[in-house]
């Protein structure tokens, strides 16, 4: 899908987004193939330590519905730029090669990276 196409769908995710703390709304949305994406959201929890990124959960997602292979995703929010996290950042490495491409969005900008340029070395085994 066009990268406009999956800012489209992000914008309308934002609604379910759980940020009652940080009130930073964060949607990604993963492609896998060619119209078969999965959307994830940030979910906040009152102990800070146990909230989770949109990125994780839509990889989650995928996994879990027997997906392992991705072509792209996009992380918009409409509160600031969402560079992804660290942990995020390992979470694609699992999956995803050092091409793969980050599209980053806010309401006012877009940028796209590969994940080599955002984790250079991975942990690995
Ligand atoms: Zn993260």
């Amino acid at each position: 899908m066009e990268i406009d196409e999956l800012i489209e769908i992000a914008k309308k995710s934002v609604v379910n987004c759980y940020a009652p703390y940080s009130k930073f709304h964060v949607v990604s949305v993963l492609e896998a193939e060619e119209n078969l994406f999965f959307v994830g959201v940030n979910v906040e929890n009152v102990s800070f330590g146990l909230t989770v990124c949109a990125e994780r959960i839509a990889v989650f997602k995928a996994v879990s519905e027997g997906y392992k292979e991705f072509s792209k995703i996009l992380i918009y929010s409409p509160d600031g730029m969402p560079y992804p996290c660290g942990s995020c950042r390992q979470v694609l490495a699992e999956f995803c090669g050092k091409s793969f491409p980050i599209y980053i969005a806010s309401n006012r900008e877009i940028k796209v990276f590969t994940l080599g340029e955002l984790l250079p070395h991975t942990f690995s085994l």
